[in-house]
């Protein structure tokens, strides 16, 4: 399986290529932890690209410190539970979003973020359940449900 390199994660606008060394690395673990390749939906961005996607003014996209990824292998609450195995994911940020993709971001204090789940989470023992209509966001699986998945992710690997 190829390494992800900072040239995956440039800017689609300018091709300005800055990934801070411990996403680059976490984001390597995390491929190996989930045995699939990760398709980057966006790494880097610079300011004009930030605007253009209606990136948040304070992204940790705009640092180089964060990345949106896909597996055709796993669903996006199976990446996020993988990356909570990843120490510099576990300590920064992990964002579900609807369009089937993870936010991931190596910044120094703990953020979590559950947006709508899709129609394709629905079957997952560990989805998200609760939809919160004020704050717009979905409660996170529980502890038990978050467990009894990702052992079955694993013997999954392991096979
Ligand atoms: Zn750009
Ligand atoms: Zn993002």
């Amino acid at each position: 399986m190829n390494q992800i390199t900072a040239a995956d994660l440039a800017c689609p606008c300018c091709h300005v290529q800055i990934a801070n060394p411990r996403l680059l690395a976490a984001i390597n673990q995390l491929q190996n932890t989930c045995g699939s390749k990760l398709e980057i939906n966006s790494g880097y961005r610079c300011h004009a690209h930030n605007a253009s996607v209606g990136g948040a003014p304070t992204s940790q996209h705009l640092l180089g410190m964060a990345a949106d990824i896909h597996s055709p292998a796993h669903t996006p609450l199976d990446l996020y539970l993988f990356a909570e195995q990843i120490p510099d994911f576990a300590r920064g940020g992990i964002g579900l979003y609807p369009q089937n993709l993870i936010h991931l971001d190596v910044r120094t204090y703990r953020a979590r973020w559950y947006r709508p789940m899709t129609s394709g989470w629905k079957h997952h023992p560990g989805q998200p359940r609760r939809w919160n209509r004020t704050q717009r966001t979905c409660t996170p699986p529980c502890a038990r449900a978050r467990k009894t998945r990702l052992q079955s992710l694993r013997r999954a690997h392991a096979t």
